[in-house]
């Protein structure tokens, strides 16, 4: 085998909390370990079984799996906090979540929390799209 550089497709897992759909785990630092591996989570405590985790494989074209999550989490919260913080201030306010005059922290917890959602259904779904793959099909 030939060495490779920064190849074009590296293939990563990558995992998340169950409980708080934070990326801080600590594990064993390998991702291959077996299902019933101790894990906890450094974001909320939460601690269990690798089994429990929210992963997901996917290919992309860089880093390591540890930068391509740190990339993957702010990217998202990124692009939550410029494009959906007034829709999601609005959609609060209207529904009395929140009230006038805003408390800035409470509308930015609210959308880091829908950031860490979204990132938790994006994954749960590939990983439900994976399973289907093995076996379906
Ligand atoms: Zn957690």
């Amino acid at each position: 085998m030939s060495e490779t550089h920064t190849g074009p497709n590296t293939t990563s897992v990558v995992q998340l909390c169950p409980k708080c759909g934070s990326a801080s785990l600590s594990t064993d630092g390998s991702s291959l370990v077996t299902p019933d591996a101790d894990v906890s989570c450094k974001g909320c405590g939460w601690s269990g079984r690798q089994g429990e985790v929210i992963g997901a494989v996917f290919q992309h074209q860089m880093g390591s799996d540890e930068q391509i999550l740190k990339t993957i989490v702010n990217d998202l919260r990124n692009s939550v906090a410029q494009h959906l913080t007034v829709p999601i201030g609005r959609f609060l306010l209207k529904w009395g979540f929140i009230n006038r005059p805003i408390d800035a922290r409470e509308l930015s917890r609210y959308s880091v929390a829908v950031a860490q959602a979204m990132l938790r259904a994006i994954f749960e779904t590939r990983e439900q799209m994976e399973k289907e793959r093995t076996h379906g099909g």
